[in-house]
């Protein structure tokens, strides 16, 4: 075992830079320490990176990641040195209340890989090394056989199930579900839509590539520097609005078109990070149409078991989407590519 290690640390607001740290080692018993072999950056990364989450040191970023076991703790039963896993990238207790009823994004100990103190000040997982907590809850293995590659399972830990949940939680099939936003969970969330069985997808974004990646999973794009989204959408739905709108931004803006494409009755489904106090939404409108809303924190070690099984069925492949396969080395170019939407999904390899 070497004793440091490369790992991208982000020193301040748009400034990560890869450096030499120590390689940590396993604190409690039931953690497990992974030799990470691919790990990508997500659009929750961008909090940290564009300043939004105060950082009160620095931190090693990333908190989607896959790779081999390389120690475990004593209390660890499910793996062992040489399993292969991917972590999810919530970290829940598994035993308090909101745990014992499936609700652990909810957890009052959940914490997030790579976000810093507000989140549970863990070392995230763009590096050669990182800790997995309470691992036999946060880990799974990676599948052999199936049709699924190291890159579907990889997003298993995050955008994938994300977007799964949020068509899950709030979809029949033969629903019309119409996602606003088409970066990476707002494909997975459409992508599972179909998967689903829903009768219809529309996807809303202004990126003409992102729009013809949801075309290739079956979803109609709608390009909202063309078109009014809702008049779209009613278009397509008899002019009663979508079943289930799902906000894959988390921007005002997005929540408020969302809120004009629902139908009466229908469904707000909000896997979209929002950290504002405050917002400025029709809430009226809300109201009067009678709209559920479902939000919050992805319970994501929920559903991971189904997203697997459904990727080695072959009905999910969001490793579709990515874009670029870059080394860990070229961190701060690929963080720069990622917030100028110059690549839709960026996978780092430690390795280089
Ligand atoms: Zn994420
Ligand atoms: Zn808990």
């Amino acid at each position: 075992m070497p004793s440091t290690m490369k790992a991208a640390v982000l020193k301040a607001p748009h400034r990560v830079e890869v450096e030499d740290v120590p390689v940590p080692s396993i604190g409690e018993p039931t953690d497990l320490l992974l030799r990470v072999e691919q790990t990508a950056i997500c659009g929750t990364d961008l909090h940290p990176y564009e300043g939004r989450l105060e950082l009160e040191s620095d931190i090693i970023l990333g908190h989607e990641f896959l790779g081999t076991v390389e120690a475990v703790g004593s209390a660890v039963t499910q793996f062992s040195e040489g399993d292969r896993v991917v972590s999810s990238c919530v970290v829940s207790c598994g035993s308090c209340y909101q745990c014992r009823r499936h609700q652990p994004g909810n957890c009052a100990g959940s914490r997030i890989f790579g976000l810093g103190l507000a989140l549970g000040d863990l070392d995230g997982g763009q590096a050669e090394y990182v800790v997995v907590p309470s691992a036999d809850l946060t880990a799974r293995a990676v599948p052999t056989g199936g049709s699924a590659n190291d890159e579907d399972i990889l997003f298993a830990g995050d955008i994938m199930t994300t977007g799964y949940e949020a068509v899950a939680r709030a979809m029949r099939p033969g629903d019309s579900v119409a996602v606003v936003g088409g970066g990476p969970v707002g494909l997975c969330a459409a992508m599972a839509a179909v998967a689903l069985g829903a009768g219809q997808v529309i996807v809303i974004d202004r990126v003409k590539a992102r729009l013809k990646e949801a075309e290739r999973y079956g979803a109609i794009g709608v390009d909202a520097s063309e078109n009014d989204p809702a008049d779209a959408v009613l278009d397509l739905t008899d002019w009663r609005g979508a079943d289930v709108v799902v906000d894959a931004v988390g921007h005002e803006s997005a929540l408020i078109s969302a809120i004009a494409l629902v139908r009466a009755g229908g469904t707000l489904s909000i896997p979209g990070v929002y950290t504002e106090e405050s917002l400025t939404i029709p809430f009226s409108d809300l109201y009067l149409k009678g709209v559920k809303v479902e939000m919050g924190v992805s319970h994501i070690t929920e559903y991971m078991d189904e997203v697997i099984a459904l990727m080695g069925a072959g009905k999910l492949r969001p490793s579709d989407m990515i874009s670029h396969r870059m080394g860990l080395s070229e961190a701060a170019e690929a963080y720069r590519m990622f917030e100028a939407r110059e690549a839709t999904k960026i996978i780092l390899d430690p390795r280089n």
